[in-house]
């Protein structure tokens, strides 16, 4: 099998309601890439790379993906995807494999896997070597909302992610003073109960002082995990605070490469590994970051959900969650993600199951 083509497609979304994290503000600008892998055996391997607020991001990547990948691909056997993956690195060396030239490898990446499982007439997660076929489910759904400040469209997102049906919730945390956290925390903590979990992310918002204040409450509160309290480059502090805290520290979505990850891991800085199918390098790179943490003894958590992150989740027996929004509402794929008793079951059509549909993206494409 040879690769025949690569097509790209730019998303622009028009600006929704507002939200925030400690230190972004989303609901302006978004848009996407998609990318299709055209075979000479008649398979499409697609991918699709979300921003959530970089207006100008989706089109580097598209640019680099046209300019510096299509001419290494085009001619090149599917069948080889770390053969692949070693050759786009060293194609793009000079932009380097972390920002936005990773963006567009781990596309490729991901389309070429898509690919395979076609190829094979299986789910890719069968093909990576499954170990189970539903996942635990969290829905990420505690934001910063506008005009907030009785956390009642708080508490209607934190109940409506508990009545859809997930065991956990993860809320947003560090944007205002530890009074305010503690007072997110206990209005989620009330509508959990005992049986479900609620987990905190600060998305950077600390130094090493404040992360170690604010984390002996967290964990005095009771969360089920503390995430990306500090800048993720600095795997020193992160040693630090893990050492000083009983609640695992979950980081990893900022990180790019196993090799930011083998470091990160090996100073005991992180219990709960986060990568993102985009920054850390596709599902080749992603699967041997969530083996690394196995050796630790470490469990693995996707930054991000749909059909992708599902199937590699499924591959590995340290997996512990996939994060997720709501899934209901009309999906932008043609296969659709379920979740019952809380997990999230495997999608089951050959390949990667992400194809985007030919109707969402005629709305959302740009020229
Ligand atoms: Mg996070």
């Amino acid at each position: 099998m040879q690769i025949t083509a690569l097509e790209t497609d730019l998303l622009r979304f028009p600006p929704g309601k507002p939200f925030a994290d400690a230190i972004h503000n989303f609901g302006a600008e978004s848009g996407g890439v998609v990318l299709r892998l055209h075979t000479d055996a008649g398979i499409t391997g697609w991918a699709y790379s979300s921003f959530g607020m970089i207006a100008g991001g989706p089109s580097v990547v598209q640019t680099i993906l046209e300019q510096e990948i299509k001419p290494l691909l085009i001619g090149k056997d599917p069948a080889f995807p770390k053969r692949l993956r070693a050759e786009l690195w060293k194609a793009t060396e000079y932009q380097g494999v972390a920002g936005l030239g990773q963006f567009a490898i781990a596309a490729a990446d991901i389309a070429v896997w898509d690919i395979l499982g076609k190829a094979a007439g299986l789910p890719v997660y069968k093909i990576l070597g499954a170990y189970a076929d539903r996942v635990p489910a969290y829905s990420m759904c505690g934001w910063y909302f506008e005009g907030d400040g009785d956390l009642s469209q708080f508490k209607r997102a934190v109940a409506a992610a508990f009545e859809e049906g997930f065991p956990a919730v993860k809320i947003k945390v560090g944007r205002a003073p530890l009074d305010d956290d503690i007072r997110r925390i206990e209005a989620a903590l009330a509508m959990a109960g005992k049986e479900r979990r609620v987990m905190v992310d600060a998305n950077q918002a600390f130094n090493l002082n404040e992360a170690i204040r604010r984390g002996r409450v967290y964990q005095q509160l009771g969360c089920y995990w503390y995430e990306e309290p500090m800048p993720p480059y600095d795997h020193v502090a992160y040693a630090e605070l893990a050492r000083e805290l009983d609640i695992p520290i979950a980081t990893g979505e900022n990180e790019y490469t196993k090799y930011a990850y083998a470091d990160l891991i090996a100073r005991h800085g992180v219990d709960i590994v986060q990568p993102d199918n985009r920054r850390s390098g596709g599902v080749s790179e992603w699967m041997e970051i969530a083996a690394i943490a196995a050796g630790f003894g470490l469990d693995v958590a996707s930054h991000g959900g749909g059909a992708t992150n599902v199937h590699m989740l499924l591959a590995m027996p340290n997996a512990i969650y996939v994060e997720s929004g709501s899934l209901k509402g009309e999906p932008s794929t043609l296969e659709e993600l379920h979740m019952r008793d809380g997990r999230i079951l495997a999608p089951e059509l050959p390949g990667m199951g992400s194809e985007l549909r030919p109707d969402f993206i005629r709305q959302h494409k740009v020229g």
